[in-house]
């Protein structure tokens, strides 16, 4: 029987102790990065410090200024490759990775051997929680290349004595291959991804319960905390589905869901986390929705410290039923600050949409949302573009009723009027990794 921590002690630390741990290096990596890197060193002394603000608790990083990606991105254009933030020599650099750039330029991120030892201990920490152990038959199904998330889940789970199956995100005939063939105990993937085999199965008739999957692992996009999501994710593929959540910039797969499946824990020993109002910046009360921002307290050669992440999240710090005392995000990431959909005034995102769509058995997984101005009627609309499932037909009357259910729950989702479309079944293209879900044909109005 093996044990439900892989770090007993740091995992259910009392937070009065993890807070003390999280000061006292914060305090250190404040000092390092004013020392040690050019670029911190101009950005708080603009900011109109010169030493390191006093740092007696955790609250104390709201003394610093808030970091965004369009700085790094800026930073690194202006001193390519790697910019002017790093607060060790080049030579000390062993990995270059970059985030998936999906908004933008990419952000190349760099590790020295002690980042990559703390990284992977998280990442084993992070695949511990979710339920993987010795012996699991790992199937990885995300991108390898510069894509963090496939080779931090590799090493960790082969460093815990799993065997891995690198197949990536593309070989759909040969992750089939294996869950079939070699029953694949565990399989790593977007929820995408996964909800696309998982229909590649049923096509092909084969009964999850056949599979030997007994833990699905998905991250790298929000979802499977949506909890239609998940339901089609455990019914489709016969296992257990957790969501997981990471960034390169900070540290990949830093915050796992646990048995409880109820949030996704931070590695607070690792990280100060906040959450804040996307437009006051100020801290939101434990429970709400806001922006959440990341201090890596670990990271050697380019620590981010207030990392304002566009990630929405609410936290709550309460011990959790599996009993670790690190905070949790319920929900998972329940949206973007620039994925949100404003719609004649009324506000929603994608997720809420996907629960709807979801829901419903006539209906494929996937779907679109698509934005237009109607330029007669000097008005914004939505149209949801759904498929039906295969083997459901519905025609004349059927037809309606199912587009009138579909646009009821999508109103009790969103709160907004959205029109219904159903598209021919399998006409929607399937995304292996990122996906986009949101198509924006509005023109700016003209006032
Ligand atoms: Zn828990």
């Amino acid at each position: 029987m093996h044990p439900r921590y892989l770090d007993p002690e740091i995992e259910t630390l009392p937070r009065a102790r993890l807070e003390k741990l999280q000061a006292e290096k914060l305090a250190s990596q404040v000092a390092r990065v004013i020392a040690k890197s050019p670029f911190y060193r101009a950005k708080y002394a603009a900011a109109g410090f010169s030493a390191s603000p006093r740092v007696a608790a955790p609250e104390d990083v709201r003394k610093l200024p808030i970091l965004s990606k369009s700085e790094l991105r800026e930073a690194q254009a202006a001193k390519p490759y790697f910019g002017d933030i790093a607060t060790v020599p080049a030579s000390d650099f062993i990995e270059t990775l970059s985030t998936t750039g999906t908004t933008g330029r990419p952000f190349h991120c760099v590790w020295t051997k002690n980042d990559l030892a703390y990284t992977h201990a998280v990442m084993r920490r992070t695949v511990w929680t979710m339920g993987i152990r010795p012996g699991d038959i790992v199937q990885i199904g995300f991108a390898y290349g510069l894509f963090v998330a496939g080779v931090n889940v590799h090493l960790a789970c082969q460093q815990l004595g799993c065997l891995v199956v690198p197949i990536g995100a593309t070989n759909t005939e040969r992750h089939l291959e294996y869950l079939t063939g070699l029953k694949s105990t565990a399989l790593f993937a977007t929820p995408s991804f996964a909800m696309y085999l998982a229909e590649r199965l049923k096509e092909a008739g084969v009964a999850p319960e056949s599979l030997g999957l007994r833990i699905g692992c998905f991250g790298g996009e929000p979802g499977t905390a949506v909890p239609a999501t998940r339901a089609k994710l455990e019914a489709g593929l016969g296992l257990d589905a957790r969501d997981y959540y990471g960034l390169a910039e900070i540290c990949p797969g830093m915050s796992p869901e646990c048995e409880a499946k109820d949030g996704i824990h931070f590695c607070e020993d690792h990280a100060i986390v906040e959450v804040l109002d996307p437009e006051t910046k100020e801290p939101v009360a434990d429970g709400e929705v806001g922006v959440l921002v990341v201090t890596d307290l670990s990271r050697e050669a380019v620590p981010l410290l207030r990392y304002w992440t566009n990630d929405l999240v609410r936290l709550v710090r309460e011990r959790c039923a599996c009993g670790r005392t690190h905070a949790r995000a319920p929900g998972g990431i329940v949206g973007r600050g620039d994925d949100r959909i404003n719609l004649k005034g009324a506000k929603f995102y994608p997720t809420q949409v996907e629960n709807a769509v979801r829901a419903f058995a006539e209906l494929a997984p996937e779907f679109r949302i698509v934005l237009a101005h109607d330029a007669a009627k000097r008005a914004d609309n939505c149209t949801v573009r759904v498929e039906l499932a295969p083997g459901f037909a519905v025609a004349g009357e059927a037809h309606a009723t199912l587009i009138e259910r579909v646009a009821a729950k999508l109103r009790a989702e969103t709160g907004s009027g959205l029109a219904v479309e159903i598209v021919p079944t399998g006409s929607l293209e399937r995304a292996m990794t990122k996906s986009k879900r949101v198509i924006d044909n509005r023109k700016p109005l003209v006032r």
